[in-house]
């Protein structure tokens, strides 16, 4: 009994030695991993704030020197305007004027002689967009009014804004339903269905009957498969005034920064009376809400300048219709 007691014994002592070895190497080790990757862990949060950080810094960094150039671009031509004012402002013709060179096609009657007003009419395109109640909160602040060429949006959540853009006193106006060329340029036809079903539309929405329209891609576009001339003149029958624009802010093309938006719009409006100013209202224009600011800043320190919403005693701004 004896021996086998003894043997058991220094089993379980060897047992417990080699546990306890064992435990002296694991619990080491196990400390070990658990510190580095607890350590790895601090070291990419660490990381991964210095780069926040930096982007921050760079963000507002970009922030600032975007500003500034805002701001220089709106005091420039703010003094531009009173240079010209101070030597006459004759010149209506194109200038810098963008793109398709629009004009004033205006009937041959003899032009009323000008009241010194320069009227400025903002107006924007392809809405509702998740941008509109940005654009319709600046202008507010401002206490500016504007136009709002609308496409057919039949979204619940974009009935609040169709009806914010009345309320707020803006001039609701048309866009075609759409804003698809191949259908709604097809024929004259598919162009009458289109108008009414927004014309109907906005009225359900609103309770405004709409009577400005604004064809997609302006008058003079080349991607109508119906005689532009034809639809102008159902326009006309039906009562509608229709309107082109004379400035054009650029952001159709999606790539102009705040500032280029800016100075095109205040460069823009230097060659004429009246302005009518293209902008667009959609969710990827953010660079254009960003000018907005700027733009009205400076349109409204000009002498004799006002910012007017379309209406349809607004002198028609038409492009020069060539097909
Ligand atoms: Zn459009």
């Amino acid at each position: 009994m004896e021996p086998k007691d003894h043997k058991k014994r220094i089993q379980i002592l060897r047992r417990v030695i080699l546990l306890a070895v064992a435990a002296a190497i694991m619990i080491p080790v196990m400390l070990c991993i658990i510190i580095a990757t607890r350590y790895d862990r601090a070291m990419d949060a660490l990381d991964r704030s210095r780069e926040e950080l930096t982007w921050y810094k760079n963000h507002y960094d970009a922030r600032e020197t975007w500003e500034a150039a805002l701001t220089a671009a709106a005091t420039q031509a703010v003094e531009q305007s009173r240079a010209q004012e101070t030597g006459g402002m004759g010149n209506t013709a194109g200038g810098d004027a963008p793109e398709a060179e629009p004009q004033e096609t205006g009937e041959e009657e003899a032009v009323p002689e000008w009241d010194g007003i320069r009227r400025v009419y903002l107006t924007f395109d392809d809405g509702p967009s998740s941008s509109t109640d940005d654009i319709l909160s600046i202008l507010r602040d401002y206490g500016v009014r504007a136009t709002f060429f609308v496409i057919g949006k039949p979204d619940k959540r974009y009935e609040e804004i169709y009806n914010r853009i009345v309320t707020d006193g803006h001039t609701l106006a048309m866009h075609s339903y759409s804003h698809k060329y191949s259908v709604l340029y097809e024929s004259m036809e598919s162009f009458q269905t289109d108008l009414h079903k927004l014309q109907n539309f906005l009225y359900d929405t609103t309770g405004i009957w709409c009577k400005l329209y604004r064809f997609p891609g302006g008058s003079s576009n080349n991607a109508s498969g119906t005689d532009m001339g034809e639809l102008m003149a159902y326009l006309d029958r039906e009562n509608i005034t229709w309107f082109d624009w004379n400035v054009d802010g650029g952001d159709a093309s999606g790539s102009m920064s705040a500032y280029q938006i800016t100075e095109r719009v205040l460069n823009g409006i230097q060659d004429y009376h009246n302005s009518v100013v293209l902008l667009h209202d959609a969710a990827n224009k953010q660079t254009t809400v960003e000018a907005l600011p700027t733009i009205i800043e400076a349109l409204q320190a000009m002498d004799d300048t006002e910012l007017l919403p379309i209406t349809e005693d607004t002198e028609p701004i038409h492009h020069v219709v060539t097909r």
